[in-house]
């Protein structure tokens, strides 16, 4: 073992392999940086056809993951001193940039990943925290986990070419990332701001925390704090110049 370690208890181990194609994190497993171990559950599956699953009680659509081949994937995991275990379920917090930043200085993650209509309730023990991705419901816990594996990825020290991209990003404060152009100047009548190109660095800077407001006022109004420049943000219309430097 090296690196970070991902553990990851799954029924569809092979829904990983997009992770082999994902650039900087491919890059972070071949250097060594990451390693994603897959745990497949239908290996701890019981009887002749490794049941995974079965019928809820007391009735209801679907199957539901059965506790005993998580609990026997789980405890065949070597869990390393700093580890933590995530239960993907639309039931939980809903993931956050900063739970990726807390969790990057661990040495392990270990993702169980629900399938079907679930999992039987008792394997909520096994996990230090509960993980949504979002408010919608997907098949299963695998993209969820798969989002988390590159998010924290990123993160980790050495895995990124630039390691300054992380500094302005979105989601590191309260406010989202400025509008970024590249060459040409002109596309299809839409111009490059003069500011950009003007070289005065103050200018830039002061244009670029306007936009950050401005651009956060109008998609994620939530996102700002309640006491931002002193007003609450109901009581502002999106037009003045708020930024003080
Ligand atoms: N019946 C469950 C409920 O209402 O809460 C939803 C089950 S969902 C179809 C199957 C599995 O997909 C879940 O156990 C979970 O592992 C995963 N999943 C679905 N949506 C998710 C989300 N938004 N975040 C994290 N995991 C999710």
């Amino acid at each position: 073992m090296s690196g970070f370690n991902f553990d990851v208890i799954t029924l569809l181990p092979k829904a990983f392999e997009l992770i082999n194609n994902l650039g900087v994190i491919t890059r972070a497993i071949n250097k060594n940086l990451i390693d994603v171990n897959l745990h497949d559950l239908r290996e701890y599956g019981e009887g002749s056809y490794r049941q995974v699953d079965d019928k809820p009680y007391g009735g209801g659509a679907g199957m539901v993951l059965k506790p005993e081949p998580i609990y026997k994937a789980y405890e065949s995991i070597r869990k390393l001193p700093k580890s933590k275990t995530l239960l993907m379920t639309p039931q939980g917090k809903v993931l956050k940039q900063m739970d990726l930043a807390r969790w990057s200085t661990l040495d392990q993650i270990i993702i169980i990943c629900g399938q079907y209509e679930g999992f039987d309730e008792r394997v909520r023990c096994l996990a230090d925290e509960e993980i949504s991705i979002g408010d919608y419901v997907l098949t299963g816990g695998e993209i969820p986990a798969i989002s988390i594996i590159n998010g924290l990825t990123r993160l980790l020290p050495n895995t990124l070419g630039d390691p300054d991209s992380l500094v302005n990003e979105s989601h590191n404060s309260s406010l989202l990332e400025y509008p970024q152009y590249t060459r040409p100047q002109v596309f299809r009548d839409m111009k490059v701001p003069d500011v950009l190109i003007s070289g005065n660095h103050k200018e830039i800077e002061f244009w670029r925390k306007e936009q950050m407001f401005k651009r956060t006022f109008k998609n994620r109004q939530d996102l700002i704090k309640r006491d931002f420049c002193g007003l609450q943000s109901d009581e502002y219309d999106g037009d003045d110049w708020l930024w003080d430097l």
